[in-house]
């Protein structure tokens, strides 16, 4: 950097200053091809697996799941105090699944991640709230040190720094592969899938304004605020996650996903029809004021999701 520096004096031209890198600016490290400065050591009988590092040596790797195709990339990824490696593998053609006949709509939900509309519920996961709240802790301890370079932080500091991260890094992983399995088990299950449109869903479900009815243009409280918490910070972008591994693996699968504009699903009786706000009389309730049907509201508006999503496929094909 610094022969750089000196030829760019030489030439006239303005040079930057030479930046010290120290070892906080290295998050990530890339090896283009394995073999290059870093290979994959993955000898089958061996139990312990290997990663070899140019000037390193080999460093063992606590593997998560067997590696399938042949190793394309290597990077190293710094996450807090934790370092993960990173492959990239080229496989095959993906085989489709074999249909299975079923097709399924699904309502995610802040009580259950997501209902479907065969009746069944996906919790959400219970580590996710734990961390959650483990979270807000050490976030409340990070906020009493004062702002500063990360230079000048004492060691207290940088432990609050450090553990926000490995905490955001573990809700981060959890979410992961939480949504993995969830769109695992839709996939395997179901050779057609519908779920809301998050775009217009964030759009249209703000809680109504409630006008305060002593004074004419004053609002009471509607638990905006309460709803824009964390909880439903990290739920929102778990939605968003889930959709984006939903997709890809029904790609692969060849199943057919399909987003639908999830507007009135949550009022709609799937027996008559009926549109009412009041057929939600509470959070969990669906109760049709016209013709008396009744069921989990998160079921409900999965199976309109299910109708809408099926009405836009013949749509599509005719
Ligand atoms: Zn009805």
């Amino acid at each position: 950097a610094f022969a750089g520096f000196f030829r760019r004096v030489k030439s006239g031209e303005t040079p930057g200053y030479p930046r010290f890198r120290g070892v906080n600016w290295f998050d990530t490290v890339d090896f283009p091809k394995d073999g290059d400065g870093c290979r994959w050591d993955s000898t089958p009988h061996d139990p312990v697996t290997r990663v070899r590092f140019q000037g390193v040596g080999h460093v063992k790797v606590n593997r998560h799941r067997p590696v399938a195709g042949r190793v394309k990339t290597v990077s190293v990824k710094r996450e807090g105090r934790k370092w993960f490696v990173v492959l990239t593998a080229e496989q095959g053609e993906p085989q489709p699944l074999p249909a299975t006949g079923s097709v399924v709509g699904i309502d995610m939900g802040m009580a259950n991640f997501l209902a479907d509309s065969g009746g069944g519920f996906v919790p959400n996961p219970r580590h996710g709230r734990k961390a959650a709240a483990k979270l807000e802790a050490a976030q409340r301890t990070l906020s009493r040190f004062p702002r500063c370079k990360a230079k000048d932080r004492t060691a207290n500091h940088r432990r609050a720094v450090e553990k926000v991260s490995g905490l955001h890094g573990k809700v981060r992983r959890q979410r992961l592969d939480h949504a993995h399995k969830t769109a695992l088990g839709l996939v395997r299950a179901h050779d057609f899938i519908a779920h809301e449109d998050l775009r217009i869903r964030d759009m249209v479900k703000a809680p109504v304004p409630k006008p305060d009815p002593g004074r004419p243009g004053v609002f009471l409280p509607n638990g905006a605020a309460a709803k824009a918490g964390l909880n439903k910070s990290i739920n929102d972008a778990g939605w968003g996650v889930f959709l984006t591994i939903l997709t890809s693996k029904a790609e692969s699968a060849g199943r057919e996903v399909i987003a639908v504009d999830p507007r009135n699903t949550s009022r709609t009786c799937p027996e008559c029809g009926h549109v009412a706000a009041k057929n939600r009389p509470n959070q969990d309730t669906f109760h049709c004021v016209a013709c008396g049907h009744t069921a989990h509201a998160d079921t409900v508006g999965a199976t309109n999701v299910l109708r809408a999503g099926l009405v836009r496929r013949n749509a599509r094909q005719g």
